[in-house]
């Protein structure tokens, strides 16, 4: 009898232990990593560069507006920068600033919604891109529209303008509001300053959200070159992943 409770504590003793894993609360990030994310409609100037993100293995979301405007070659471009596994966004049909329309032209939120959502999303749709994350034009939002866009997103991107970084630091892959970071020539941050961000979400487990529009076209709302490479070999040297938007969306 007691050899018997001996050996039944043994096997207790012996499950317990190799079964023992690291446990993870659910929707918390696995790895930490940054999202990059680009704002616009420039996709001439993203093609060209499609070789560079590529070689860095580099998976980019591009939050695009004014499609209507799109030529059939950009409309080409931007289905090959898909399938090559960057995600394509949306960031409003016209552009407009949303909170602008409603409380300053007074527009109701259905036409908002209408006008700047649904028409330009079919638009996309009609041409095999289904956007389910969206960025606001200017950052401009409230909590009202907050909730109002998860009934066509994932997520939403906001954009943080203070110096409080942590805001662009995600914990989840769970997120409904995201607020990306600045790091156009506009941002005036300097170089150390965006990657002591990317050091930052490796040391916390999160992922860091950046925000850019052009690549390296010496515009105001353009990234250098040089500063995407460098955000591309700390990435490296960190083992950091790249995150598409709705990869950490809800
Ligand atoms: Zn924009």
């Amino acid at each position: 009898m007691r050899k018997n409770i001996a050996l039944l504590i043994i096997t207790t003793a012996l499950l317990f232990s190799g079964g023992c894993k690291k446990f993870e609360k659910p929707g918390q990030l696995k790895d930490p990593g940054i999202a990059l994310t680009f704002d616009d409609d420039r996709v001439d100037n993203w093609f060209q560069y499609l070789p560079m993100l590529d070689s860095a293995n580099v998976k980019a979301t591009f939050y695009v507006c004014k499609y209507n405007r799109f030529t059939p070659e950009q409309k080409q471009k931007l289905a090959i920068i898909q399938s090559h596994g960057h995600e394509i966004a949306f960031h409003g049909t016209n552009h407009y600033n949303m909170m602008d329309y409603v409380y300053r032209y007074k527009h109701t939120i259905d036409e908002l919604v209408k006008c700047e959502v649904v028409d330009g999303l079919k638009l996309m749709n009609r041409d095999g891109f289904y956007p389910i994350t969206f960025a606001y034009p200017y950052g401009a939002h409230n909590g009202l529209y907050d909730k109002m866009l998860m009934r066509y997103f994932k997520s939403v991107r906001a954009l943080n303008g203070g110096n409080d970084f942590s805001k662009s630091l995600a914990s989840t892959e769970k997120n409904e509001v995201l607020y990306g970071l600045g790091i156009d020539k506009s941002s005036k941050r300097s170089d150390v300053n965006v990657i002591d961000v990317v050091k930052s979400a490796f040391n916390n487990n999160t992922c860091a959200v950046f925000v850019a529009h052009d690549i390296n076209t010496g515009k105001a709302l353009s990234v250098t070159r040089e500063r995407l490479e460098k955000i591309f070999w700390h990435v490296k040297k960190l083992g950091l992943k790249y995150y598409t938007i709705s990869e950490i969306s809800n």
